[in-house]
């Protein structure tokens, strides 16, 4: 485990993102190159002491770990493919946001280059960047996780989920699938309330606590897809989750009733097949297997 800072670290990329982790990097001593395809982006950095290359090419050179924090799949490969050969024998730790399949494939093309290969999804904005609360999940070479992990802990909470490269970009999606679905079902809620008059402010400060506490039923729910049985006692039941009012309502607020139908659509599949007397969970089994 590389637990001092005497390493010298790349990071190519310098968006919002990219520029909080180089500068995460440079406040802890670390020997920090930085490379931005736009040139001004790293006045700041270099200000605080990093390095700035004037291609990427020569940032790569000038690191034996190399963080990409760019755009998405296709800008990592315009970037690094022409690097290949300078890669050979580095390090690369991709944070830039992938598909899982995404994240595999360039894990195969690090491997055929002879590049050690860490993915990471960063479960953070770029303010979280060294803060508590900051999480960056990891999958691919544990070799590198742990060599590399006292340079990982700088930006947040390090996990490591396993060889499979995709499996962090994986978790990360999964993640954000959630929260995205939460963002739209509250921003439904405040389109409901507001030909009342009811301002998004004032909604949000009801919807917050709301949606916290319920986010304590997810272990029970768990509980039930994990076990496999939507019979088990205590449930409530898809019959008693009709979501019929609250399209209704949706409706008569002269609102679209996508959001919520879209969830009523998943009960309803189950009730049709004859569960309704079933759990709520059990409409995991209509995500599984698409109408
Ligand atoms: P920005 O849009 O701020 O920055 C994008 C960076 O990618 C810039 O440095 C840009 O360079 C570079 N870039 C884009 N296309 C190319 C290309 N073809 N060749 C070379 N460089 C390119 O994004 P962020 O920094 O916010 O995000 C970076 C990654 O981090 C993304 O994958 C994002 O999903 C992920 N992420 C971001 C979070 C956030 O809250 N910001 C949260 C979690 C993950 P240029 O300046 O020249 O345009």
């Amino acid at each position: 485990m590389t637990s001092d800072n005497s390493v010298q670290v790349s990071v190519l990329g310098l968006g919002a993102m990219g520029s909080a982790l180089a500068d995460a990097l440079v406040k802890a001593g670390y020997a920090t190159t930085v490379w931005n395809r736009s040139p001004g982006k790293a006045d700041g950095l270099v200000a605080r002491g990093a390095a700035a290359a004037g291609t990427a090419d020569e940032a790569v050179r000038a690191g034996r770990v190399v963080i990409a924090c760019l755009l998405d799949h296709a800008s990592v490969h315009e970037v690094l493919d022409p690097l290949a050969q300078e890669l050979t024998g580095r390090t690369l730790i991709n944070v830039t946001t992938t598909t899982p399949e995404q994240s595999r494939e360039l894990a195969a093309w690090a491997a055929d280059a002879g590049i050690a290969y860490l993915d990471g999804g960063i479960m953070a904005v770029p303010s979280m960047i060294g803060q508590p609360g900051s999480s960056i999940l990891y999958s691919g070479s544990a070799e590198v996780f742990h060599q590399y992990k006292p340079l990982l802990d700088l930006w947040g909470t390090s996990t490591y989920f396993g060889e499979d490269a995709g499996l962090a970009s994986l978790y990360d999606l999964a993640l954000l699938a959630g929260m995205y679905v939460m963002f739209a079902g509250f921003v439904h809620g405040a389109a409901m309330v507001a030909p009342a008059g009811v301002t998004a402010s004032e909604f949000a400060s009801r919807a917050a606590p709301w949606l916290s506490a319920m986010t304590g039923g997810f272990q029970g729910f768990a509980e039930v897809i994990d076990g496999g049985d939507y019979t088990v006692e205590g449930q409530q039941s898809l019959e008693f989750s009709d979501l019929g009012d609250i399209v209704t309502a949706s409706s008569d607020q002269g609102i679209s009733t996508e959001v919520i139908a879209m969830v009523q659509n998943l009960i309803q599949r189950q009730i049709d097949a004859g569960h309704g007397a079933e759990g709520f969970a059990r409409i995991i089994e209509s995500i599984k297997t698409p109408a």
